[in-house]
């Protein structure tokens, strides 16, 4: 048997070796037209982005490995140009010497995968556009952004063009993101999706939906993209992610049946339309598992499985390929997202009936630390309750779930039989009801009528007139944020007053997620009152309901222009016109959420993690002052005794923080750096716990503080002078430099940094170093300088660098202002060692607490 196959990577490679095991005696060659084989195209994107550092880690076998362990005849660099199905010949091309020859096949396997789109825009062709499908291009386009891109332009939000922006922002580049759905992730239903628009906004992703390239044009040192909206983008890199195409050229030519899109058509054990031919991978059409027809899914699984079919079939064996379902699974920053079997928009447009519950659980027991919460959408059939799809979207243990739903889905489970599943548990795993069992039990309550559910999606300011909302949280999260409308009932105090509530519409009940809502229903509706749960509650509402956040122009990270942001409800109070509860007392007190999005000029009300007594804030992205303005922001808005838990990468935030509790009154519990993150938890004071901030008895006539503002030589020596001499007497000194003071602690020749064009201009015009100094007055185009250092070495006193080391040594504490740094692109390296980085506030505090303050 001779088996000849087209394509060496995913479906190529495996079908080889399954070849080999299954027959010793066969004779396999392989032809692949690129350089490698086997590689891991799903890894491309980390590569680029650093996460895997070594290029060769990503050749899962190299061609002398694969061609030894299974003998195989691999030819790299040949592509197979003709196929002769009559014949039974192909003939192909050695892309080095550009020989062509004919290679005889009994059997012949096709894994020739998919090209990549690129749409006929105008300019489309230019160098700095690229696509993403094998090593070459991840070469081109990590090589761009080693070059120095800073900005990049991902045209397409499916799990390429996602993990492309995630990877690219991971470098560092300011990266916008264009699709042209109304969401990312077109398997996924908008809901959903809707999560994984708000981990692009939270890590400063400009996200453009409902729009489109039209058109790309060279512009200086880049390209040029004007979109559909009339927004144009200059970058320095695209990336184009708008689907694949099967690559079917060849197959086509040999008269193979094709699909209406190109792929191939083939039987279940994967022959196509020649009995001698077989295919695979993304190249073939195949059989959708659970809706039945046909399906296009690229995937790698697929690709495998398809192989090890193919190859059975060839050599006899009984294996048949039972239809895709489309598991996959994206990681999109902190958030991961997966999908399994039909989505409600397809059950919808195929006119299948269909039921769906919502579930938010944590992973794991939250009593356990680390625990991350989960969404769980499950589509069943209402006659029998089979699964029919699910959807999950959160942090850790998602993928868990996920394998799970696929499996159910597969072996045709139903929700019955999730409430049933025993699942592993432990703390540190999940939970004695997983939440896959609880996503089986609120399907079967659904299943029943025990329980009735509204879709939070039609809840918009018009569909909230056919009901009465119900809030039935505590009172601090109502206040942080409701549905507006809605009256507020806590679910402690509502047996006792239901006689309150209004009767003439249906009450839709809601809380956080849904659970309290459920025990509320229960009783209303035992009480005859017509009630039902608004699916996933406010946190599902909030997603759905959020606006969408407006992208800003790429360019460098601004300074921060922080403006406190409120939840997206925090609008209610004016509309809460309700008879029932103190609701229309409330004031909008909403906590000031604030994440990395923040940093924008207009508010952003991307909501994260906030309980009553525990409020997390994404301080990550914003620069001093802004994270400490928005700490301030949320410790204002905050319920006394709170605790925040603030996590930053501002250098400057860790010096900032403590002296800020120091003024303010709160407690620093603690503090840790995670990675390039800093992360402190603060207890909010109580108020009778708090010493009054700035009190004079701080004053301390020993201490002394120094703002060193000017870079000129003089200046700066007179501060030196002070300094010491104050050091000298015993007293403790600050010196705090900003701005064109910052000059004088720069490193004659520092390492070597990456830095924006800007930066490195801004760099090379100012002087570096204390011994680049030039006096404020008689200058003399160098000359009265000259003078001035020779006169101070003759009579012997000190210069600037024996100065600044002499302070140091006499424990003189040198800051380096973040903020100023930030603006003279200044980076930690190129400053001498020995100092500290910290914002304004850190500076106020030394300020308040010393008997001197001199501004220089
Ligand atoms: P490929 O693996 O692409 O192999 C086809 C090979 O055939 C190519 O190397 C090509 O050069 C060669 N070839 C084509 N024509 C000829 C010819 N005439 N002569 C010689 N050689 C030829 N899937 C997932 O399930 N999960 C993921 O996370 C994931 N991530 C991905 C990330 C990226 C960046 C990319 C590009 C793909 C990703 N995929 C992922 C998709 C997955 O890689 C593909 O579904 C899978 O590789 C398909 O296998 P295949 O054998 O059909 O095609």
């Amino acid at each position: 048997m001779k088996i000849v196959i087209v394509g060496g990577v995913a479906g190529g490679a495996t079908a080889a070796a399954r070849a080999r095991r299954l027959d010793e005696a066969a004779e396999i060659v392989m032809f692949e037209r690129g350089h490698e084989v086997s590689f891991a195209n799903c890894g491309l994107p980390y590569h680029i982005g650093g996460e895997i550092p070594q290029r060769a880690a990503l050749l899962v076998q190299t061609r002398a490995g694969l061609a030894a362990r299974f003998r195989l005849d691999i030819r790299t660099r040949t592509e197979v140009e003709h196929i002769d199905a009559a014949g039974q010949r192909v003939r192909v091309r050695d892309l080095e010497s550009g020989r062509t020859y004919e290679e005889s096949y009994d059997r012949l396997l096709l894994s020739p995968g998919a090209a990549p789109l690129r749409p006929p825009i105008p300019g489309v062709e230019h160098p700095a556009i690229h696509t993403l499908r094998n090593m070459a291009d991840m070469d081109r386009i990590k090589g761009s952004v080693d070059a120095g891109a800073q900005r990049a332009l991902v045209v397409g939000g499916g799990f390429i063009g996602l993990e492309m922006a995630e990877n690219l922002r991971r470098r560092g580049l300011e990266v916008a993101l264009v699709e042209l759905l109304p969401q990312v992730m077109p398997p996924f239903d908008p809901e959903v999706a809707a999560r994984l628009h708000q981990e692009l906004a939270a890590n400063d992703v400009q996200l453009y939906l409902e729009d489109g390239v039209t058109a790309f044009e060279d512009a200086e040192g880049g390209v040029r993209a004007t979109l559909r909206s009339g927004a144009r983008l200059e970058v320095d890199l695209v990336v184009l992610a708008v689907g694949v195409r099967p690559d079917t050229g060849l197959a086509r030519a040999a008269g193979l049946k094709l699909s209406e899109r190109g792929a191939l058509l083939v039987d279940e054990v994967m022959r196509t339309s020649d009995p001698y031919i077989f295919a695979v991978g993304d190249a073939v059409q195949v059989e959708d598992a659970v809706l039945g027809g046909p399906a296009y899914l690229p995937l790698a699984g697929p690709a495998n499985r398809q192989a090890r079919i193919a190859v059975d079939a060839m050599l006899g064996r009984a294996s048949r390929y039972r239809g895709a379902q489309g598991t996959s699974v994206v990681q999109l920053f902190d958030v991961t997202a997966g999908i399994t079997g039909a989505s409600e928009k397809v059950l919808r447009q195929r006119g299948v009936p269909y039921q769906k519950v919502y579930v938010q659980r944590a992973h794991h027991v939250t009593y356990y630390p680390g625990a991350q919460s989960m969404m769980i959408k499950l589509l069943f059939a209402p006659e029998d309750g089979r699964v029919l799809g699910a959807q999950l979207v959160g942090g850790a243990g998602v993928d868990k779930r996920l394998d799970v739903l696929a499996t159910a889905l597969a072996a045709g489970l139903t929700v019955h039989d999730l409430e049933d599943l025993e699942l592993a548990y432990a703390p540190q795993f999940g939970a004695a009801k997983d939440p896959v069992n609880i996503a089986g039990n609120v399907a079967v309550n659904a299943l029943r009528g025990e329980e009735e559910f509204v879709d939070p999606a039609v809840l918009d300011e018009a569909g909230r007139t056919a009901y009465t909302l119900l809030d039935v949280r505590e009172q601090a999260e109502f206040e942080a944020g409701h549905i507006p409308g809605a009256c507020w009932v806590p679910l402690a105090t509502l047996r006792a007053r239901l006689g309150e509530l209004p009767s003439a519409k249906p009450l839709a009940v809601y809380c956080g997620v849904g659970q309290r809502a459920y025990y509320a229903t229960r009783i209303l509706r035992a009480h005859g009152l017509r009630a039902c749960n608004v699916a996933g509650g406010f946190a599902l509402w909030s997603l759905i309901h959020a606006p969408r956040p407006k992208p800003r122009p790429l360019h460098r990270r601004p300074l921060s222009t922080l403006t406190a942001s409120t939840s997206p409800s925090g609008v209610a109070s004016e509309e809460s016109g309700c008879c029932v509860g103190p609701a229309t007392t409330v004031k909008n007190s909403a906590v000031a959420v604030v994440t990395r999005a923040a940093a924008r000029t207009e508010p952003h009300t991307a909501s994260v993690t906030k309980s009553p007594g525990q409020i997390e804030l994404d301080l990550r992205g914003l620069q001093c002052p802004g994270p400490l303005a928005a700490l301030a922001a949320a410790a204002r808005a905050a319920a006394p005794g709170a605790l925040l838990r603030a996590r930053a990468d501002d250098l400057g935030f860790c010096g900032d923080v403590d002296a800020w509790c120091a003024r303010s009154g709160h407690k620093l519990e603690s503090t840790h750096r995670d990675g390039r993150e800093f992360v402190a938890e603060i207890r909010l004071h109580t108020g009778a716990d708090v010493a009054p901030a700035g009190s004079p008895a701080a004053a301390n006539s020993t201490r002394k503080t120094f703002v060193v503002f000017s870079g000129d030589l003089d200046r700066v020596m007179a501060a030196l002078v002070i300094a010491n001499a104050a050091a000298d007497m015993g007293d403790e000194v600050t010196l705090f430099f900003t701005f064109w003071g910052l000059n004088a602690l720069r490193k004659e020749a520092p390492p070597p940094t990456k830095k924006a064009l800007l930066d490195r201009m801004f760099g090379w015009m100012m002087p570096r170093g204390a011994q680049r100094l030039v006096l404020s007055k008689m200058h003399m185009g160098g000359m009265g300088t000259a003078m001035m250092r020779h006169v101070m070495r003759k009579k012997g006193v000190a210069d600037l660098p024996t100065l600044l080391a002499s302070a140091q040594q006499k424990g003189v504490r040198l800051i380096a202002c973040s903020m100023s740094m930030e603006v003279m692109g200044l980076q930690r390296e190129e400053l001498i060692d020995g100092l500290e980085i910290a914002g304004a506030a850190r500076y106020v505090n030394e300020a308040s607490q010393s008997g001197v303050n001199l501004f220089i």
